[in-house]
């Protein structure tokens, strides 16, 4: 998964406008996007909003069907740097390898976390069989002081299940309700996916000094009082005490949210960073086929060279 637009973070509005004793909500349509020939709707970065807290990319990946194994995910050997990829499924497999070692197979209900940090290099695949594919990749930037991390792999196959209302909420990084994720954060985050069978209406409790995005993944949703479409992000900002959500009709939404991220970031290809000086490094060492990204055997999508840098030219 990559962008290959260059997004730096720019001082957006954090508080939503109160009116009429309601508070507004940006919305923030998802454009259609293809990655390793699957299609996707990518809600961040957006123009209108680059980060929900160190949430810095968000692909919504199908629900698509192959007809054939030929036809499925296929994303070639490539590097990321100063950011964590976030992979949740909720239909079909795929298949992670990294530079590090590590070959996992990821499976709905299960979050597939890789600390890229300083370096490191991976291949995501479909599995042979499965071939229907629905999920959510999102990455996480590190922050400053943690954007040289040691590279890392975790995967996470129990997470924190409960109810709210009629809503069945999963909890895949985090704090929520008085329940804890085993995820690794760097800095304070939630992530929650919230599924519902019939028609609802709940007030869910959140932090005032985080701020919040809400991507119906199927159905329709109505966050505080405003109809949102599938694919179409909510932002919520901060200083909210609570949120009430309320839907027609069975659904699935993912909730992020953050503290506000401290510092100005680029994303670029695969590369997030607070310096740009940085991701010239990391793409003249990807494309030179140096150590710092490691190697992966014989990756079935090949190996995916780096563009040339829009603001190098
Ligand atoms: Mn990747």
């Amino acid at each position: 998964m990559s962008t290959t637009k260059a997004d730096s973070e720019t001082a957006l509005p954090r508080e939503c406008p109160v009116i009429d004793g309601r508070r507004e909500i940006q919305h923030i349509a998802a454009r259609a996007s293809d990655v390793g020939g699957i299609p996707v709707a990518r809600a961040l970065p957006s123009k209108s909003r680059r980060l929900i807290g160190a949430w810095c990319f968000l692909d919504h990946i199908g629900p698509t069907v192959f007809d054939t194994d030929a036809h499925g995910l296929r994303v070639g050997a490539h590097p990321h740097i100063g950011l964590q990829t976030f992979t949740w499924l909720i239909e079909g497999r795929i298949l992670h390898r990294d530079s590090l070692g590590f070959e996992q197979e990821i499976r709905p209900g299960q979050v597939n976390l890789m600390t890229a940090g300083r370096g490191i290099s991976h291949t995501e695949d479909s599995v042979a069989g499965a071939t229907r594919l629905h999920g959510a990749q999102l990455w996480i930037a590190l922050p400053y002081q943690d954007r040289d991390t040691d590279p890392r792999f975790d995967h996470y196959t129990e997470l924190p299940r409960f109810a709210l209302g009629d809503i069945e909420a999963t909890l895949l990084t985090g704090e929520f309700g008085g329940h804890t994720a085993p995820t690794l954060q760097f800095c304070p985050l939630v992530g929650m996916e919230l599924t519902w069978g019939t028609a609802m209406r709940q007030e869910i409790e959140v932090r005032p000094e985080f701020e919040y995005g809400i991507l119906p993944l199927a159905g329709a949703l109505t966050v505080s009082s405003e109809r949102l479409a599938e694919n179409e992000l909510a932002y919520l900002g901060i200083s909210n005490d609570s949120v009430e959500l309320a839907s027609d009709g069975a659904g699935r939404a993912l909730l992020i949210g953050g503290i506000p991220f401290d510092g100005a970031v680029t994303i670029w290809w695969n590369f997030v960073a607070h310096d740009r000086a940085d991701i010239e490094r990391a793409t003249d060492d990807w494309n030179s086929h140096s150590e710092r990204f490691g190697h992966i055997d014989a990756p079935a999508g090949g190996r995916l060279d780096a563009p040339s840098i829009p603001w190098r030219r």
